[in-house]
Parts: structure tokens; C-alpha cells; sequence
């Protein structure tokens, strides 16, 4: 499972960071979100999942 953020649509509310610390940090620069790593660890996924789910800009996206 790989997962990417849309900067574009990101706005830094840090849902997905409180989601899952491990996978999403916050840039210090512009407060946006920004993946840890691409490929999410398989015992991440359900974290991952949630975060896409609380993402109020559908600005994350996972592929299989
Ligand atoms: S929850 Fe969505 S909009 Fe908010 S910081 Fe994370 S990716 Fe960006």
C-alpha cells in the first residue's frame, strides 16, 4: 500500500498526523502535511485508512 498527500488541497488541519503519527508529519515551513515514507508498513494500514477517512480536503490518497 503506498499513500500520497495533495498539497494543493492540504490546509494543515493535522487530523492525519493525530491519526497516525508514524506515516504524517507537519512542515515547519508551510504547516502542510507530509508522508514519512510512501509505502505504508502493513501494521500502519488501518491508521493510514483512518486518516484518509478524517482528511476533511480529501487530500490523502492510497493506492494497493
Ligand atoms: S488532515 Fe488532510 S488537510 Fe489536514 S493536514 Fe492532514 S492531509 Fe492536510
Amino acid at each position: 500500500m503506498k499513500v500520497v498527500i495533495l498539497d494543493e488541497r492540504c490546509v494543515g488541519h493535522g487530523m492525519c498526523r493525530l491519526a497516525c503519527p508514524e506515516m504524517f508529519e507537519l512542515s515547519d515551513e508551510d504547516g502542510h502535511a507530509y508522508v514519512t515514507s510512501e509505502t505504508v508498513p502493513p501494521d500502519l494500514e488501518a491508521a493510514v485508512d483512518q486518516a484518509v477517512r478524517g482528511c476533511p480536503e480529501q487530500a490523502i490518497v492510497v493506492e494497493a
